[in-house]
């Protein structure tokens, strides 16, 4: 069985997406219970011997020749009985409540995507395997750059003269600013290609290419 999965969403801005960033998340789920050390009963307790099985686990029962062994119905096959359950899990070993878990988050990364973090969920009951915790990303849109896939698109507005003499303007990217030519002629809604100045693949050690859109302002 195993511990609980949890699925928590969590908000990351534009260039924490681009540049990778950690993130401390917090959530509800189970913890082992302190009480009792994930015994499920209070501290010194000891569990007394089936008495309907007296410890085998198993219940005999003869039928004509046959003799029947099925699972001891009292004690579930543990051969033990507990009389007296820890207070604060109820016995049930553990105890819902608040998580942190700090979660390392790869550049690149995209809206709706979702990282999973092995053994980061709940606790297990029995001990054994915690659950998973998978971390479903938002990331918010930027004012300046919009993301398709790897590429960026950045609008640029020029003025008329800049459009009709040509020119030169300073155009945001990932990495900072950066000058670029305006070719005498410009027309609204033509577009420079800035190579690989944009995301880098996950999967692949290629940058995406950065798109500059022109506009030019009519003066009114
Ligand atoms: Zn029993
Ligand atoms: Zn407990």
């Amino acid at each position: 069985m195993g511990g609980e999965d949890v699925k928590v969403p969590i908000e990351l801005s534009f260039m924490e997406a681009v540049q990778g960033c950690s993130k401390t998340i917090t959530f509800q789920t189970d913890l082992p219970c302190t009480a009792c050390g994930g015994s499920g009963v209070p501290p010194g307790t000891k569990p007394e011997t089936c008495r309907r099985c007296k410890g085998s686990g198993v219940s005999i029962s003869q039928t004509g020749p046959f003799t029947l062994q099925t699972t001891c119905p009292a004690c579930k096959g543990t051969g033990k009985i507990v009389s007296s359950f820890c207070k604060s899990c109820k016995g049930n070993r553990v105890l819902r409540g608040p998580k942190t878990v700090k979660v390392d988050i790869m550049p690149g990364v995209d809206t709706d995507e979702t990282l999973k973090v092995y053994g980061s969920g709940g606790a297990d009951p029995e001990g054994n395997r915690p659950g998973d915790l998978y971390v479903v990303l938002k990331v918010r849109e930027d004012p300046v750059f919009r993301r398709e896939g790897s590429d960026i698109h950045v609008d640029a507005v020029l003025s008329i003269t800049q459009a009709i003499l040509g020119g030169t303007i300073q155009v945001p990217t990932l990495t900072g600013d950066v000058v670029v030519k305006v070719r005498a002629g410009t027309q609204p809604g033509q577009k420079v290609v800035l190579k690989k100045k944009g995301i880098k693949g996950r999967n692949s050690f290629s940058f995406g290419d950065q798109f500059v859109h022109f506009n030019v302002s009519i003066p009114t």
